[in-house]
């Protein structure tokens, strides 16, 4: 993030503890070692230490900054710009805290508020499949008896901004992405989650891995597409999320999609990337795969197809993506599979097995 996103959005507290940067020091580098789980933030002294919680004046691990979720080429769109960063609610500031705190049995571990940390204070625990924050003091990052001014906050978060970062949040495997999917479901079932959180999620998910998109707003009966997004090639996407057993129906309403956005928004209709992000791929007998070869043949459009574990996967790799390329993750019935197309992202193989229940290959 540039130091300018850090802009006042509210102020959490009246007066509330907060570190410092030891004096004479700075940060180097940041290292993330799954086996360590905690960041390793190397300094100018030489000594390390694990990153811990400045208390922001305007949290990033919070709420987005509103020109984060906005989209030149959709000003019109009705969208829900609702800020918050974590798509369960599972983190938050309660007055009596010096510092956000993550409640276990809500967070499913996506890595969102991870990645937004400044100085790496946030660190997942796959064991648990939840995030941690760390706000324990060390000799390098100084609990004060009273708020720093945002002149000084910004300084420190402007070191860290500079800094190489390195690793990767979690290392995958069958079991880890097990608990995973488990916690994801048990989360995703509960009433006190809203209808927008399937969106609320993909969205955040999306922006985290340099997507800019923007979600429906409620009740909007005037325009049914989920996301909309922006590439930085200066294409244009609509997505459909479909946690559920409406996939079959996703090919289809992308269609009228790309209508509206090529009637109305006047984009040319080969400029638009198509996109369907799913819990798991739908199985090879499902019509959905033959309707989209039959879009692909008929009308020259390419759906890309995605799953919350591969985007999921991408935080947790720190690796940002762009749907620019037509096919970068095209399936249809002639090929069932996002394995090869996603391990050339990822720039290695995964360790997770082949036919895993349709994370990245649909199943027979
Ligand atoms: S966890 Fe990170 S982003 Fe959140 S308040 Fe603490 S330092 Fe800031
Ligand atoms: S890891 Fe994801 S679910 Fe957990 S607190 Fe952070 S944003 Fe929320």
């Amino acid at each position: 993030m540039a130091l300018s996103d850090y802009r006042i959005l509210k102020q959490r507290k009246s007066s509330k503890k907060s570190k410092i940067l030891a004096a004479g020091v700075y940060p180097i580098s940041v290292e993330w070692n799954q086996d360590e789980k905690q960041s390793i933030i190397k300094f100018s002294d030489g000594g390390q230490a694990p990153g811990s919680c400045v208390h922001c004046i305007n949290p990033p691990c919070l709420e987005y900054a509103k020109d984060e979720i906005e989209l030149d080429t959709f000003k019109e769109f009705p969208a829900d710009r609702a800020p918050e960063v974590c798509p369960t609610k599972a983190i938050s500031w309660p007055q009596e805290s010096d510092s956000p705190i993550i409640d276990s049995e809500v967070c499913i571990s996506c890595g969102i508020c991870v990645s937004r940390c400044p100085v790496a204070a946030i660190y997942l625990d796959p064991d648990k499949t939840t995030a941690i924050l760390n706000d324990l003091p060390n000799r390098y990052f100084l609990l004060q008896n009273q708020e720093v001014s945002e002149t000084t906050q910004k300084f420190l978060l402007e070191m860290f901004s500079q800094v190489s970062e390195s690793g990767i949040f979690i290392s995958e495997d069958d079991d880890i992405l097990q608990r995973f999917f488990d916690k994801f479901k048990s989360v995703a079932t509960e009433q006190k989650h809203s209808f927008q959180f399937p969106n609320h999620l993909v969205r955040n998910l999306m922006l985290e891995v340099g997507i800019k998109a923007l979600m429906r707003r409620r009740g909007d009966t005037n325009l049914r597409m989920d996301i909309v997004f922006e590439q930085s090639g200066g294409r244009s996407g609509t997505c459909e999320v479909e946690l559920g057993g409406e996939v079959l129906d996703a090919p289809r309403n992308l269609l009228d999609n790309v209508a509206v956005l090529v009637s109305r928004y006047k984009i040319s209709k080969d400029s638009i990337i198509p996109l369907i992000v799913t819990l798991s791929l739908p199985n090879r007998r499902s019509e959905y795969w033959q309707v989209i070869k039959d879009i692909k043949q008929v009308l020259d459009l390419r759906i890309n197809s995605l799953t919350i574990g591969m985007l999921v996967l991408l935080v947790w790799n720190r690796i940002e993506i762009s749907l620019d390329s037509q096919e970068i993750l095209y399936a249809d019935s002639d090929m069932y599979t996002l394995r090869d197309k996603f391990e050339r992202i990822l720039g290695r193989e995964l360790n997770i097995t082949e036919g895993y229940p349709g994370f990245m290959e649909s199943q027979k």
